[in-house]
């Protein structure tokens, strides 16, 4: 390649990959071999589907294709409604994007919170741990011991594989996956059981003395935690977990007294007990010592915004992004998104957007929103602006840079801008600006990669909370008391647990999609029938796919599966404002 140009991948996405690419043979990209957690390689979705993906080319007003002045006049016309929101995705991680907040603050629109995501974890860490720091990759290659807790590795976090090469795995999911495969012990768990197997280790290592005594000298609650964790353990069988207590008690041995990190994945916090999960897992990380250690800790999805001055942050009214009330609107504007298919409750939220006046969708790609939307912007893709993206698993940061210009679509910069003019709005600063804020935050490293402004090599090394003179907050009475409240004691249901983890060929909704459930060879269905799946939210029929790696309790529908949210609740977290995808159990039936 001659005249390579540096640039990263903006897909919402754990690795956040540096790309090198040469426009003249672009499509052709390389990954950046000299990148710290890259290893040169991309994957298919940036090397194939995305290309393959069809673009919208050509901006419309109730199907019918029309100028980008048209389409733009009659955005604003929608703007002038009363009742305003914009309801943004995150297939695109760039910095940039939160740039339309500026207009929703001047004309008094309505923005969401909370997340489709990991806001449910995020918020039990920071009930612990004061704040939500990112643990950095160089500690998880000084472990001893992996625990990768929910994460399909191989599919989502591929770049992590070098880092936990010939280290001891153990692997905590009701799937066998393929790094539960190579793994020294897999916890086959069910669904929702993470709190309690946490809790569990957590009592047995204490009970047992295997605990860091002078690191639970920098915690608060420990003697109730232990006294709860007591009594919780006697009420709750280590059946209801779907493990025995052999199992737990070889697993507590492989972890006492180790380097140990947990690679946890957001689907154990897809539940309305998400927060409560990562308090328990983060419990147990405390009772081990692993806060503040080389080669320990707790690997989530951190907060890339750390640090940070957000110029789009802004003070305007909110609904739950999870459970968003589309009808109460006139105007909705979807930016990069596809909440038709994407979020919860499929019946609910397309029956919702149908009511909108003026429903615009502006995205690169066609998709059931995009179908239902009046009013249709075409975007710019990332490798057609200038941006900069965050991390939320390592402590890098991308500059994303133009490799070509298109005529197709328009940015977000430039969409902003063109509505602060026709409203007359003022205080619009250049790009550049917008750029050079985020850009002048960070630190520069070797190569002058750029990195988080709170970077630190290891995390709570002196303390917890944001200004690490705080202690460690162990989940207490009222925690576990309401946990038990919400979840009860088992059941004999026999339904079974729909798990919808992130498939190899998409992006949540965008690239390949599928149409196939995966459920055990004991469930008595056969290979390639067409089955019913219903919930109490809704149905859809699917073609069945058997395997061995599920869970005979459960059913797997991967996210880029069409109709898999017909059947999941619009229903938010107890704390953190999440989506809860796997809180529902599904009935299955031959057609
Ligand atoms: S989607 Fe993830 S693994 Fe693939 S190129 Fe982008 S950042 Fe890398």
């Amino acid at each position: 390649m001659s005249e390579c140009i540096k640039t990263a991948c903006g897909l919402d996405c754990y690795d956040a990959c540096s790309i090198l690419a040469d426009p003249k043979v672009f499509p052709k990209i390389k990954g950046d071999k000299m990148h710290p957690v890259g290893n040169g390689a991309l994957c298919a979705l940036l090397n194939k589907y995305m290309h393959e993906e069809a673009r919208i080319t050509k901006p419309r007003i109730d199907g019918k294709e029309v100028s980008m002045e048209e389409v733009l006049t009659a955005v604003v016309e929608a703007f002038r409604a009363d009742e305003t929101l914009l309801w943004r995705g995150s297939g695109n991680l760039g910095v940039m994007q939160d740039i339309t907040n500026l207009f929703i603050e001047k004309v008094g629109g309505t923005l969401t919170s909370g997340s489709l995501c990991d806001g449910a974890g995020d918020a039990g860490i920071c009930k612990g741990r004061g704040v939500n720091r990112t643990l950095p990759w160089e500690q998880i290659a000084k472990a001893e011991t992996i625990v990768v807790w929910g994460r399909n590795l191989t599919v989502t976090n591929a770049h992590m594989m070098p880092f936990i090469r010939d280290k001891e795995i153990i692997v905590i999911d009701p799937v066998r996956t393929e790094i539960a495969k190579q793994a020294a012990l897999h916890l086959q768990i069910n669904p929702a059981a993470d709190f309690d197997v946490a809790i569990a280790l957590s009592h047995l290592l204490l009970a047992s003395r295997r605990y860091d005594a002078a690191a639970l000298k920098k915690s608060r609650g420990l003697e109730t935690f232990f006294d709860f964790s007591t009594a919780y353990c006697a009420t709750t069988p280590t059946k209801s977990m779907g493990v025995d207590k052999e199992v737990l008690e070889r697993f507590a041995e492989m972890i006492a007294g180790k380097r140990v990190v947990f690679l946890v994945g957001a689907g154990v916090q897809k539940y309305i007990t998400g927060s409560y999960t990562l308090r328990a897992i983060d419990a147990l990380a405390a009772v081990l010592g692993l806060f503040g250690k080389k080669g320990c800790g707790v690997h989530y999805l951190g907060n890339s915004r750390l640090g940070f001055s957000d110029p789009f942050a802004v003070d305007v009214k909110r609904v739950s992004k999870a459970v968003t009330p589309f009808s109460r609107f006139k105007t909705v504007l979807i930016q990069g998104g596809n909440p038709a298919a994407s979020m919860p409750d499929t019946q609910r939220v397309v029956s919702e957007l149908s009511e909108v006046n003026h429903l615009i969708y502006f995205g690169l790609y066609e998709n059931e929103t995009s179908r239902l939307a009046k009013i249709v912007i075409p975007a710019k893709s990332f490798f057609e602006k200038n941006d900069f993206r965050l991390s939320y698993a390592h402590q890098y940061v991308e500059r994303i840079r133009p490799l070509y210009s298109s005529e197709i679509g328009i940015d977000e910069y430039l969409l902003t801008r063109y509505l602060f003019d026709a409203f007359g709005f003022k205080g619009l600063k250049s790009e550049a600006h917008y750029l050079s804020l985020w850009r002048d935050r960070c630190g520069v490293e070797k190569m002058e990669q750029l990195i988080s402004p709170v970077y630190d090599e290891i995390p709570y090394q002196k303390g917890f909370g944001i200004t690490e003179n705080e202690p460690f907050f162990f989940l207490g009475a009222e925690v576990f008391e309401r946990y038990r409240t919400l979840r009860g004691v088992g059941s004999n249901d026999k339904r079974f647990w729909l798990l919808s983890p992130k498939s190899s060929k998409s992006l949540n909704t965008q690239f390949i999609r599928d149409d196939r459930i995966r459920m055990h060879p004991a469930s008595g269905f056969v290979e390639g029938e067409e089955v019913c799946v219903s919930s109490e939210y809704g149905e859809h029929t699917f073609q069945v796919t058997l395997s061995e790696d599920i869970k005979p309790n459960c059913v797997l529908i991967s996210n880029n599966t069409v109709g898999v949210n017909f059947l999941t609740p619009s229903m938010l977290s107890d704390e953190g404002e999440n989506a809860c995808y796997q809180e529902v159990k599904v009935m299955v039936e031959r057609v």
